[in-house]
């Protein structure tokens, strides 16, 4: 089955090759077809290691108060055998198991089983029935957007419970921290196997299947374009959003509980981290429709990347700032918090408008106002697997104008924001920066490299008018 897959996908791959000899100005899109050993260096090292760094990062906080040095030292100076610190740490419970369970259930509960209300009554909010991007076999596929409904749903019990049921404490999340980050590893292990196993033998659509031949490689990337079960469960919209996403506030919301019972305050440093972050997810959800456009849904396959990154890395790794708190009670001066609040904010501005303008531009069709002009583009083409020739256009102007991603340079302005938020006694909390400032610059290289094979001669035509990506006149 999967050979007969191989050999016919291989055999659109060498008419899809034939057409762009005769158009060489474009080419088809989407995530490789061969691996080169660097790729697979970096895919073998991110297997390996990604689950020992969350492991590390969170192990650090439980027995070294957040010191990332402290353990190497302990282990180096032969103070103390990995066994050592393996015997205390906290291992998988019934208790943690249950709460995940019940957790994940009831996301996708929420997921498929309430259709969207909010856009009946919330004016500007886009939510319902809407339609993904062109994939690159030339599908369209449809989406029930109703995450800010289960983010709302999921937070009004939340605080419920807190104020007036009472059937578990805010802190439930704090309080089996460890123990529920064996569940997520076994959901994300099982769902990226299972996403791997599916592409192989009953793909959702075999035409917007990629294998490379490399096990490695396919498993970490993916193999489908977007595995479904029935009609609307999306993998990637879903394990992106929903036990990710939701869960990001909610554990927030959690480590600010833990700062109250341990020291009868919630300092300035976690109200702001919660606030800021708290704008971000909210964010995420108003815009879910639009987050349909981006190249988590429009170019990556689900694997391992996304399936386990999004069950493990997101929920533990972007909430480091709040559980570092918990650890270290830090209350900021007031000028210097509303210096990081500004930052924040600004850089949330520069995130929200920058992809509103693309997304405005795109919606449009290019027949709007962006700065109260009407926007400036490059007319573009490109193919889907089946030789349709599609156009489209890329913007030239308004932040886009600026820089090839000034979108990133935003984010990047508010990641920085939340770890200034926590001082400068320890690095950890600055690994959230660190590492968007490398997956925004890897992110941008990749989306490039794709977008130059996509549109050809148009992307460098594009590429001269705006030449940088970041900052201006930097890089
Ligand atoms: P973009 O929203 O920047 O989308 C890139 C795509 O937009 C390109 O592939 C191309 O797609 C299209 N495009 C590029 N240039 C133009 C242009 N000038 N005019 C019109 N369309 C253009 O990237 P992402 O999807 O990566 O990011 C979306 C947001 O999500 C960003 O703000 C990013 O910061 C954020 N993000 C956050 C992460 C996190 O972990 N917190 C992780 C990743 C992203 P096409 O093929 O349609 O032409």
């Amino acid at each position: 089955m999967a050979a007969h897959q191989e050999k016919k996908l291989a055999e659109e791959r060498k008419h899809q090759n034939m057409q762009n000899d005769t158009k060489t100005s474009q080419g088809q899109w989407g995530r490789a077809w061969e691996v080169d050993w660097f790729s697979l260096a970096s895919i073998l090292f991110l297997l390996m290691f990604a689950p020992l760094i969350v492991y590390y990062f969170i192990m650090s906080c439980a027995q070294y108060q957040c010191s990332l040095t402290d353990p190497l030292l302990d282990l180096l100076t032969g103070n103390k055998h990995l066994s050592d610190i393996w015997n205390r740490t906290p291992m998988l419970t019934y208790r943690a198991a249950a709460i995940y369970s019940l957790w994940v259930t009831f996301q996708v509960f929420l997921y498929v089983s309430i259709p969207d209300f909010c856009h009946k009554f919330l004016p500007g909010y886009v939510g319902g029935v809407q339609e993904g991007a062109v994939t690159p076999a030339g599908v369209v596929n449809k989406y029930e957007i109703n995450g800010l409904q289960a983010w709302i749903v999921t937070h009004v019990l939340w605080f419920a419970n807190a104020y007036c049921f009472h059937f578990f404490s805010p802190t439930i999340i704090f309080d089996n921290w460890i123990p529920l980050l064996w569940c997520a590893n076994i959901l994300g292990y099982a769902v990226s196997t299972f996403a791997m196993i599916k592409g192989y033998f009953f793909p959702t659509n075999a035409k917007d299947c990629k294998i490379t031949g490399n096990f490695f490689y396919d498993y970490m990337m993916g193999i489908e374009f977007n595995p479904r079960i029935g009609k609307w469960f999306d993998f990637k919209l879903f394990f992106n959003g929903r036990p990710g996403i939701v869960a990001w506030t909610l554990i927030n919301l959690s480590f600010a509980a833990k700062q109250q019972e341990l020291y009868g305050e919630v300092t300035n440093s976690m109200i702001l981290v919660n606030v800021l972050q708290g704008i971000y997810v909210l964010d995420f959800f108003w815009n879910e429709a639009w987050y349909l456009k981006t190249i988590d849904i429009c170019h990556d396959h689900f694997g391992w990347y996304l399936g386990w990154g999004d069950c493990v890395w997101l929920p533990y790794l972007y909430t480091l700032q709040g559980l570092y708190l918990v650890y270290h009670p830090v209350q900021l001066r007031t000028d210097y918090a509303m210096g990081v609040l500004m930052l924040g904010l600004l850089g949330y501005y520069i995130f929200r408008m920058t992809n509103h303008q693309k997304d405005l531009f795109r919606r449009t069709n290019g027949n709007c106002r962006i700065w109260g002009k009407k926007p400036e583009y490059i007319e573009c083409s490109y193919m889907s697997v089946d030789g349709t020739k599609y156009y489209s256009k890329l913007m030239t102007s308004g932040f886009w104008g600026w820089a090839r991603h000034f979108n990133y340079t935003g984010d990047l302005m508010g990641s920085l924001a939340y770890c200034l938020a926590c001082g400068f006694e320890h690095v950890l909390p600055y690994f959230y920066v660190i590492y968007m400032t490398i997956l925004l610059t890897h992110r941008c290289i990749r989306d490039e490299h794709r977008c130059s094979n996509k549109y050809g001669k148009d992307w460098k035509c594009y590429t001269a008018v705006v030449p940088y990506r970041l900052l201006p006149g930097v890089f």
